[in-house]
């Protein structure tokens, strides 16, 4: 059976809105994707994540600061309330079960405040000496590298210590959530990537691997080990405090 993976979405007014090559990556990686309906009931959140093997959170606006005690900054961009509660209450219940959770640049950055990490409001006003992080180029086009962590997850899936991405981010993780650790990062400092350790399979990359996975094997393996992850997850042949 394949695996049934919970994918979040994004709400502009009444409208749940989600770029197709989300679902499109998990569907040719072998899962099951559904997208995960708004809700505020508690007790909704918890049964998904009980029926999920995994959870992917995808790509959208900005995180209201008061997630991580902070007030807002000039530079900050849009926020959508509802999906902040969301996702924040799916990541926890995903991880007391130990759901694998595949998460991609708002995503990583949520992932991370979910778990008590803080943020850059935005890059460009609070760090200096930046590459361009909101790339102009289309976007399946990789423009900046990324050096990955020596003996990481991410070094495991890509076998490899340096590769490039896509880049459509303001924000990025200024501190590490406690148990997280930096997975990869870009040659002027910003964390591009993070992984806990203390969990089979939970993973945040700051770009897009959606937009790339049709022509970019790097971006096929990351879907590909997610999927095979849900799918050990629901067999339960994972191990926790695997490193
Ligand atoms: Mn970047």
């Amino acid at each position: 059976m394949k695996a049934l993976i919970g994918v979040t979405a994004g709400l502009e007014g009444e409208k749940i809105s989600l770029h197709g090559n989300n679902t499109e990556s998990l569907l040719r990686a072998g899962a099951l994707p559904f997208i995960i309906p708004y809700t505020t009931d508690e007790t909704v959140v918890e049964e998904i994540c009980e029926r999920v093997d995994g959870l992917l959170l995808t790509g959208g606006e900005d995180i209201d600061p008061a997630w991580f005690g902070e007030e807002p900054c000039p530079g900050l961009g849009t926020v959508t309330p509802q999906r902040d509660w969301l996702e924040i209450h799916l990541v926890r219940a995903c991880l007391r079960r130990e759901k694998p959770i595949f998460a991609i640049c708002r995503g990583c950055q949520i992932l991370n405040v979910a778990c008590g990490g803080t943020m850059y409001q935005d890059l460009f006003s609070q760090r200096s000496d930046l590459l361009q992080h909101m790339q102009r180029s289309p976007r399946s086009h990789l423009t900046h590298a990324v050096k990955v962590t020596e003996g990481s997850l991410l070094q495991q899936i890509t076998g490899v210590s340096e590769f490039k991405v896509n880049s459509f981010h303001h924000q990025a993780i200024k501190r590490p959530a406690p148990g997280f650790r930096i997975a990869a990062m870009a040659r002027d400092g910003v964390v591009e990537a993070v992984e806990s350790p203390r969990h089979s399979f939970v993973l945040g990359v700051q770009w897009h691997p959606e937009n790339t996975a049709q022509t970019d094997a790097i971006s096929r393996r990351l879907f590909r080990a997610f999927v095979d992850a849900c799918i050990k997850q629901k067999k339960g042949t994972f191990q926790n405090g695997k490193s």
